[in-house]
Order: C-alpha cells, then sequence, then structure tokens
C-alpha cells in the first residue's frame, strides 16, 4: 500500500511517511495510490463485528504489517477506544417515523473527531518510540479539532501540539477543551479571526519545509490521511448495521444506505465517497449550513468561496474553504492530478473556480448536497425534541432537516450522522427553545484553571500570526533541545 499526493507530484510513500505529514510537498493531499475492494462476501463476514474490531480490519487494509504488526494495531485501536462513554463507541438511536441517528460523539470532547483522533495520536506515539523522535502538531481548529487533537495527546512524551482556535467563535464548552489542558507540551493560541484566517496562517508555515523538515511539523486536520482513514470505519460500520445487508438474500446485488452528513471542512463526505470507490452502495448526502460552498460545487459545479464565513448555529461547518473536496475531485477524476492540482492552484489564487462539466457531472452523482439556514437548524431541534424527546446538536440537526423536509422512499434505508454532542452547543440549544442537562464531566470544566494566548488582528496579522506560531515552534524545539531527534 503507498500513498500519492492528490496533485500528481509525488507518489511511492508509505503510510508512515502520509502520517507524519500535512500537505503533500505539492500542495495536495496524500491518497492510496489504488484502494482495495470490499467483496460483498468481505462485506458480510463483517456484520458481527464490534467497532473497534472493523477499524483495526480497515485500518489493516491501509498499514502494512512490516510497519506495525497485526497485534499491535489491535492494542493501539482497542486502547483509543476504550475511554468512549459508551461500551458499543457507536451507538445507534433509532426514532419515530424511522429517523435513525448515528451517534459518533461519546468520546472525551463529545465530538466524532475524537474517533479518529485518539487511533491517529496513539498511531504517531507508536512510530515516534520506535523511531525514538519527535513532533510538533500544528493544528487549526474551528472549534472540535482543537480540543479532541489536546485531549489525546496531552501529557505524551515525544509529540508537543500547538492549537489556533478562532476566539469568540468556539462555544465555552469546546474553548475549554482546549484551554484547561495545563500540560506543558500542549500549546493552545486565541486568533481574532475566521478558522479560514487561520487556516492562511498554517499553510504558509507548512509550506516552510526547512520549518516541517527541522522540527518535525505535522498536521493533525483531516488533512492528515490517518484521520479519514479511521472516518472509513464508521460509514462501513452504519453499513452493516442499517443497510439490511443481514436480511437481503446472498445472490441479490448489496443493498443500498443513504448516509446524511453534515458537512464543512469535508472530511467525513470524503470518507464516504472513499468507501462508495471501495464497492459499498453508499448514497451521500453533503447538509451544509449558510456556508454553503459544497452544495454550490455539487448542484451546480461553482466551487468558489463567498466573501466572508457566515457564523452560524452550526460553528463547527463554518467554512468556506472544504478542503478535502479535493481528495474528492481527486477520485472523481479518475486520479488526474493534473487536472486537480490546476483547479486547486486557480482556487487559492482567485477563490473560485468552475468545475469542469465531467467532474461536476460525476460529482453531482456521487453526491446530493442541501443548505439549511439557522432557523432551519431551530426548528428540526424542536421537531425531534416535540416527537422524541432526543436532543440534537446544531450541526446534526443540519443533517436531520433532510428527514423532516425529504422523505425517505421504502426502498432505501437511510441514516444520519450525529457529528457532537448537544451539551457542546448549549446557546444553540437555548436559541431553539430548549433545556438541557449539562453532564457532570462539563460542569468540573468551569472550575478548572485555563490557560492560552493571543493572537491579534493587525493590518499584517497573517503573517504576525505566522511569525508569532514559528517562534514558539522553535522554543518548543529548543526548550527540548538536550534529547531531540526530529522526525524528518
Ligand atoms: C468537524 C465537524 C463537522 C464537519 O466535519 P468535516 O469532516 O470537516 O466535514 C461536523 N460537525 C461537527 C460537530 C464537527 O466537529
Amino acid at each position: 500500500m503507498k500513498y500519492c499526493s492528490t496533485r500528481g507530484g509525488v507518489r511511492g510513500l508509505d503510510f508512515c511517511d502520509v502520517l507524519f505529514s500535512g500537505f503533500a510537498p505539492d500542495g495536495g493531499m496524500f491518497m492510496p495510490e489504488s484502494l482495495p475492494v470490499l467483496s460483498p462476501d468481505a462485506l458480510r463476514s463483517w456484520t458481527g463485528l464490534r467497532f473497534s474490531q472493523l477499524v483495526v480490519e480497515v485500518a489493516s487494509l491501509f498499514i502494512p504489517t512490516h510497519l506495525m504488526p497485526r497485534d499491535h494495531l489491535e492494542a493501539l485501536v482497542t486502547e483509543a477506544l476504550s475511554n468512549f462513554s459508551v461500551p458499543e463507541v457507536v451507538r445507534f438511536a433509532k426514532l419515530k417515523e424511522g429517523l435513525t441517528v448515528v451517534e459518533l460523539f461519546h468520546g472525551n470532547t463529545l465530538a466524532f473527531k475524537d474517533l479518529a483522533m485518539t487511533c491517529t495520536v496513539r498511531f504517531l506515539d507508536y512510530f515516534l518510540h520506535k523511531q525514538k523522535r519527535r513532533a510538533i502538531v500544528l493544528v487549526g481548529t474551528s472549534g472540535d479539532t482543537g480540543g479532541s487533537a489536546i485531549q489525546s495527546a496531552k501529557g505524551l512524551a515525544q509529540v508537543d501540539v500547538v492549537v489556533v482556535y478562532p476566539r469568540g467563535r468556539v462555544t465555552p464548552v469546546q474553548e475549554k477543551h482546549m484551554t484547561t489542558c495545563l500540560q506543558d507540551n500542549i500549546h493552545v493560541f486565541a486568533a481574532d479571526g475566521s478558522s479560514d484566517d487561520i487556516d492562511v496562517a498554517l499553510r504558509r508555515l507548512f509550506a516552510e519545509q526547512e520549518l516541517v523538515r527541522s522540527h518535525g511539523l505535522m498536521s493533525l486536520n483531516s488533512v492528515n490521511w490517518s484521520r479519514i482513514m479511521i472516518q472509513l470505519a464508521h460509514f462501513i460500520y452504519a453499513y452493516l448495521h442499517l443497510s439490511g445487508l443481514e436480511k437481503a438474500s446472498a445472490d441479490r446485488p448489496l443493498p443500498p444506505l443513504e448516509v446524511v452528513v453534515p458537512t464543512g471542512g469535508a472530511g467525513n463526505i470524503a470518507a464516504g465517497c472513499i468507501v462508495k470507490q471501495m464497492g459499498v452502495p453508499l448514497q451521500l448526502v453533503a447538509m451544509v449550513n449558510t456556508n454553503d460552498i459544497v452544495q454550490r460545487t455539487v448542484q451546480c459545479g461553482d466551487f468558489s468561496m463567498a466573501a466572508d464565513v457566515k457564523q452560524t448555529l452550526a460553528p463547527a461547518i463554518d467554512i468556506q474553504d472544504p478542503y478535502n473536496m479535493e481528495r474528492v475531485f481527486w477520485l472523481l477524476s479518475g486520479r488526474d492530478g493534473a487536472l486537480v492540482k490546476g483547479i486547486m492552484e486557480e482556487f487559492h489564487r482567485s477563490h473560485r473556480h468552475t468545475l469542469p462539466d465531467q467532474l461536476h457531472t460525476a460529482l453531482s452523482q456521487a453526491m446530493s448536497a442541501v443548505t439549511v439556514t439557522d432557523e432551519g437548524i431551530m426548528e428540526t431541534m424542536r421537531r425531534c425534541w416535540e416527537d422524541n424527546r432526543y436532543l440534537l446538536c446544531p450541526h446534526t440537526a443540519v443533517a436531520v432537516w433532510h428527514h423532516y423536509h425529504t422523505p425517505s422512499s421504502a426502498k432505501l434505508n437511510r441514516c444520519y450522522l450525529a457529528t457532537a454532542s448537544p451539551a457542546k452547543f448549549q446557546s444553540a440549544v437555548q436559541r431553539a427553545g430548549l433545556t438541557l442537562d449539562l453532564p457532570a464531566s462539563l460542569s468540573s470544566l468551569d472550575k478548572m484553571d485555563a490557560r492560552c494566548e493571543d493572537l491579534e488582528r493587525s493590518p499584517a496579522w497573517a503573517k504576525d500570526w505566522e511569525d508569532t506560531l514559528r517562534e514558539r515552534i522553535h522554543s518548543i524545539s529548543s526548550a527540548r533541545e538536550s534529547n531531540v531527534n526530529y522526525y524528518t
């Protein structure tokens, strides 16, 4: 299993190279050079697996045993998923009118990112120990990634984590998950801007080859292939349990399953597309809030940013640069690196691009997409509560809106990915006129000490942020100098 860049400039890398990278050196994103195909028999043989066993099966398709023997992989994944608050790790809520919610939020920071982050951080730690090296993880976050990276990596000996979040655009609980972690391998910055502004500064740092090389700088955003890889598992898990596969007769084609996905950076929907290409008959629906670039791209090939990121009730998907769409474009263009390079370079230069007809057609066949307003979010949260006494987080409500507006057909099972717990988004719950009992794990966060540093908005903010972060990276490294041996 080898990996290549979506822009055609790099190939032949192994899982370990890719795990320790952010963007590829040519600016692209890493993908497997070829995807394994899951036969109907293979899928049927997985129906009895627990979620963590399925993660092992999926990961073993992409991590060769000479890099990580099977028993090590099993131990790492089991350990990573052992701290979830429900024993099944991923749970299905079957509500009225055939509404099935796939609860992905039972990890430490109550968002689906914990699933892939806990596993990925353990893979990191495993290889760093083996090679006696260190790494610095640099993460920009719209709220959930930062907390999840911090909670997964706090206290690790070989890794420092630098997180930058947009001040005032994350919820109090998200902020606390980041700032209350006082371990000295965790460094948190609050930036005066949007998460897309933060990405501008971080992308430039990742483009500095010397900085990346000499400090073992890496990303844990869903730029990182390992996160996407682990996310393949929940699509397959949902398929095995919800498509009707177990009842379908073996001589018939596999039954399809529609999966409705709240979409921001598009890592989750990219994972869905990959699973589909691996032979699982999924029908994907990307649900967005009024930051609707993904919906416009799918609907009309209009891959262009709006002037501003709008703040909505679903802040984790307030994103105008859905960077994982690059992986989707690559897959759907028949892995045409030159084409993807052209699209992405134009998009980053001018913030707009019209997809070539062929690619747009392939994209609109691979998924559909719908935009939901704040009113739609609140209406969905209220209706689901009234019908079921079941509280949705605002992102999950973006998905479940579809249930109340587009009846599903009898022939097609459908499920909705629940990406966070409502407890993380209390003001959205209140805005919808609902109330929430706070879990004890959250109320204790309030009493904890907090620490973070500011990145202020100045006329030259992008450069100033970059300089501050670069200095910090240097100072982390020199503090560790005594026993450094960076991963390069
Ligand atoms: C990150 C996140 C999303 C979006 O996931 P992508 O993979 O970036 O599209 C949706 N909901 C919540 C709660 C999240 O934290």
